[in-house]
């Protein structure tokens, strides 16, 4: 079968528990697990068993469709070293019967009233399968999660998310439990008064994500608040991660940011493990979560649930983030982003001054080499022209565009600071004195445009913005711009035509 990944099929064999990525020289086996059943019921009876695999007094259960009453469970189930299940609304789920008689509970907890699981399940519960039930239930969402905290051993800590999505919430989840922080929850523009009551004398409350999901005006209601955010769900979670740094480095869990059911009952098995956990998209690792593979040189990872929630190519993402980032005018790189070591190639430059433009992440520097010696073998004239770009100095040649030709005009031609590729390091412009060293269409035509084109993925480089590809990449062709991403998947782009956009989804 050909799958968009083949190019990197050849270094994959089936380890004992997972799939165990065997590396060229240089590079660390990437080792991942996955946890995943038929569907959210199923995956976290799987999540259940395995961290729960000797039993549990104590179940939560939660409806499956719907996540309000469930955001707050984390804390409560850890507490209760307890596994959360999911049930439809109006009938025990089978595959959840048969978990909570494997793990020989003798309590189960309800999270939400009679609408979220029947008063049926909850009988159902008692009489065929003599388990007590308790039933956390508020009149609304946030009133739920403040029963819940009531549960919880005092702590004179607290996070408050948003009640009106998931993803800051399931972010924060696994660190918030192992902390004994109970979760409160919060409309975007007002602060419910049942939050606010059971926070209220706080020695510390976090408040989880952006200004777009918690007004600033909310977060000055919040007695002695501390936001944690980013810029979305993805950059809000890796934040998270980073401000409450878990005691094994050594296993990250990797979630859906799309839905709820699995980052959910997943949270507490990293909880009770300590380990982190990553949100991430259905078929990209996002680059807020790359950055962090990278930066805390992560190698053991569990995905959570199946391949529709989480496709399979994660795999290759997260074992080359850096080399995978995918930086265009919809994703970008953070402000603070700058290559772990960057180096000169010994290459030609038509200038001789000093500067960072000379400059590539090391990862990419010997490939670079590599290509301008084979261009030399070939008699060839190439030059390189421009490499590393910092955010500040993107920001200058953006703002410098917007001002000498307009804003649509500048964003054809640059991009915005964080969204140039350059800032990674992989990038580099070349030309020719065919051309006078210029950065022209007109290269393309030259024997060095026509040799780079037809041999860079050899060397591990792609020509990012192909001729016609404007509607994918967002820019004009740039017969000149190349980008490292290693040699196996630079050729399986070439011999089928992609570009990195259509390669990283
Ligand atoms: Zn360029």
């Amino acid at each position: 079968m050909l799958t968009r990944k083949l190019g990197v099929s050849f270094f994959w064999c089936v380890g004992l528990l997972g799939l165990v990525l065997l590396f060229p020289k240089g590079v660390v086996a990437v080792e991942i697990d996955r946890i995943s059943g038929s569907d959210r019921i199923e995956t976290a009876v799987e999540v259940s068993k395995k961290g729960w695999a000797d039993g549990s007094d104590t179940v939560l259960l939660s409806r499956a469709n719907a996540f309000p009453d469930a955001l707050a469970g984390t804390p409560l189930a850890y507490q209760e070293n307890a596994p959360i299940l999911l049930t439809q609304s109006h009938k025990l789920s089978d595959a959840t019967k048969k978990e909570i008689q494997r793990l020989n509970a003798s309590n189960v907890i309800i999270l939400g009233g009679s609408g979220a699981i029947s008063n049926d399940v909850e009988s159902y519960l008692e009489d065929e399968m003599n388990v007590d039930v308790e039933r956390i239930s508020g009149s609304d969402r946030f009133e739920t999660a403040a029963l819940i905290a009531d549960r919880i051993d005092a702590n004179s800590r607290a996070v408050v998310v948003s009640g009106e999505n998931f993803p800051d919430a399931l972010s924060i989840a696994p660190y918030a439990a192992y902390r004994g922080y109970p979760i409160l929850l919060t409309l975007k523009n007002d602060l419910p008064d049942v939050t606010k009551n059971r926070i209220d004398k706080n020695e510390r409350n976090y408040v989880i994500g952006g200004t777009g999901v918690i007004t600033k005006s909310v977060e000055n209601d919040i007695p002695k608040s501390m936001r944690i955010a980013g810029s979305d769900r993805f950059e809000t979670s890796r934040a998270v991660a980073e401000a409450f740094p878990q005691g094994n480095a050594d296993e990250t869990y990797l979630a859906t940011g799309l839905d709820f059911a699995d980052a959910l009952t997943g949270s507490v098995l990293a909880a009770k493990t300590n380990d982190s956990l990553l949100l991430v998209e259905k078929n990209y690792v996002p680059n807020p979560a790359k950055l962090y593979i990278a930066e805390k040189r992560l190698t053991k990872f569990t995905v959570l649930g199946g391949y529709g929630a989480i496709d399979e190519y994660v795999d290759t993402e997260v074992s080359l983030p850096i080399q995978l980032l995918l930086v265009n005018k919809q994703r970008d790189l953070p402000a603070s982003y700058v290559p772990e070591k960057l180096e000169e190639p010994d290459v030609p430059f038509p200038f001789d001054y000093e500067h960072n433009k000379r400059k590539m992440n090391i990862i990419a520097v010997e490939h670079l080499e590599a290509l301008f010696d084979g261009a030399e073998r070939a008699g060839l004239d190439l030059y390189a022209q421009s490499g590393y770009r910092s955010y500040e100095r993107q920001k200058r040649i953006y703002e410098r565009n917007v001002q000498e030709h307009g804003e649509e005009y500048a964003n054809r031609v640059s991009a915005k600071p964080g969204h140039s590729e350059h800032q990674t390091g992989l990038a580099m412009d070349v030309t020719s004195p065919e051309v006078d060293y210029r950065l022209v269409e007109e290269f393309a035509y030259t024997d060095e445009g026509e040799w780079v084109d037809e041999h860079a993925h050899e060397y591990g480089f792609i020509i990012r913005y192909p001729d016609g590809e404007e509607h994918v990449t967002g820019y004009k062709y740039e017969p000149w711009h190349l980008r490292y991403v290693g040699k196996e998947i630079a050729t399986y782009m070439k011999s089928t035509n992609r570009v990195l956009e259509e390669y990283l989804r």
